[in-house]
């Protein structure tokens, strides 16, 4: 007798059914694919830095490998490299709160340090802010933990940011925390010192979770863009984010952390040493290399701030040339984002219609603002070669030039 395997559809449990796969990470995919069929894409899609890790931190992993760092370590990271990150909040602080080690939890990224975050301190009923446009994951991350993300949409007159007021009036009793992140991705935007420490007043007055999503911070034009441990008055309930990904072109690498209060680390550390336990041994060595020399890491830094200058600047010069475009004037991280709702037919996602004219016309991939609660929007990421952004926003241009209605 032959036992029959019936083909089935799985059901996807409660814990993921509402799940929305990550925009940001189709957009690449798609252009990959498209690509591997011939076809000619500019992909503006993708949310990493297209330089290579400066030399001496790749040296440093490899040295730590040699010297047989191929082992666990502590499930929060490192002492070494939670001592380091410790010390570079402190400073930031200004000594005003001493940060130590036993605050620190490292992760595979800043992204499983949100969740982290997120899963062991929210949960069903529990409402959270979420300034939009947001990041498309934290959303979905607030989702996994079963509570319910409010999305906090910014002032369009203010390059989309949020001030108290529009945060108390999303408010309920049920609100547990708030989610900041400056430099925004996706819009460039930065809060001024004021207006962070007015945010972040409003929080610890309510009593609410904060967690500052500082992933973007050394990436930042005009001025230095403030960190919540410069501004705050009360840290007991605020979580700092961070992580090499971005500042020090470290994407594949897969090293975050939170610097929390400590009960909260170590609860923090308990969810991960049953989920991940700890980061890339390898990895929090090179992290440790980035944090710890100095030097060598705000010269790489400063070179590529640079360069990312460089190409905004000229795709908002060639930009400029189509009447009636809204940009948001980035001032941090590496994304433009641009309101092409009066190009589009339909009123409803403008940006998924332009996202999806641009790719079948002009050979261009970009984020449609759906992904991150702005329909009306698109994201293009300028972390691509000069000519590339150049003759992306050209064809970009042509493409809402002749599309005007
Ligand atoms: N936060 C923001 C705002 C991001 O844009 C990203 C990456 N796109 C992350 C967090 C995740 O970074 P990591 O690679 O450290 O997980």
């Amino acid at each position: 007798m032959s036992i029959a395997f019936a083909p089935s559809v799985p059901v996807p449990s409660a814990n993921i059914a509402d799940l929305q796969p990550s925009a940001t990470i189709a957009v690449a995919t798609l252009a990959d694919r498209l690509r591997a069929d011939g076809r000619d894409i500019l992909d503006f899609g993708a949310g990493q830095p297209d330089f290579d890790t400066p030399q001496f931190i790749r040296q440093a992993a490899a040295e730590a490998v040699e010297a047989g760092a191929t082992r666990y370590t502590a499930t929060d990271g490192m002492l070494s490299l939670r001592q380091a990150i410790a010390d570079h909040d402190s400073a930031l602080a200004g000594g005003r709160w001493p940060i130590t080690a036993g605050q620190v939890v490292v992760s595979g990224g800043s992204k499983q340090s949100i969740f982290n975050a997120c899963f062991s301190l929210f949960g069903p009923g529990d409402e959270v802010l979420v300034p939009v446009p947001a990041w498309t994951s934290y959303v979905e991350i607030v989702r996994l933990a079963r509570a319910t993300a409010v999305g906090v949409v910014g002032d369009p007159e203010d390059d989309l940011r949020v001030d108290p007021d529009r945060l108390a009036q999303a408010s309920t009793q049920r609100t547990r925390g708030l989610i900041l992140n400056s430099p925004c991705n996706p819009t460039g935007a930065v809060y001024g010192a004021d207006e962070l420490r007015a945010i972040l007043e409003l929080a610890a007055e309510r009593g609410w979770w904060v967690l500052s999503d500082e992933i973007y911070r050394r990436i930042a034009y005009e001025a230095p863009a403030p960190s919540a441990w410069e501004v705050t008055s009360d840290p007991s309930r605020l979580i700092v984010i961070n992580g090499v990904a971005k500042a020090y072109a470290m994407t594949g690498w897969r090293i975050g952390w939170a610097v929390a209060p400590e009960p909260v680390a170590r609860m923090m550390t308990a969810l991960q040493s049953h989920t991940t336990h700890n980061a890339a041994t390898v990895s929090q060595h090179a992290a440790l290399a980035a944090l710890s020399r100095v030097g060598e890491s705000d010269a790489a830094i400063a070179e590529m701030v640079a360069a990312f200058r460089e190409r905004r600047d000229a795709a908002l010069e060639v930009l400029a040339s189509v009447p009636g475009l809204q940009i948001v004037q980035p001032a941090g991280a590496f994304y433009l984002f641009m309101n092409v709702q009066p190009f589009a037919r339909d009123s409803a996602d403008a940006g998924g219609e332009i996202a999806r004219r641009l790719l079948d016309e002009q050979g261009v991939a970009l984020v449609p603002g759906s992904a991150f609660g702005t329909p009306g929007w698109i994201r293009m990421s300028y972390a691509a070669s000069l000519p590339q952004v150049v003759e992306g926003a050209r064809r970009i241009s042509a493409l809402l030039r002749g599309s005007v209605r």
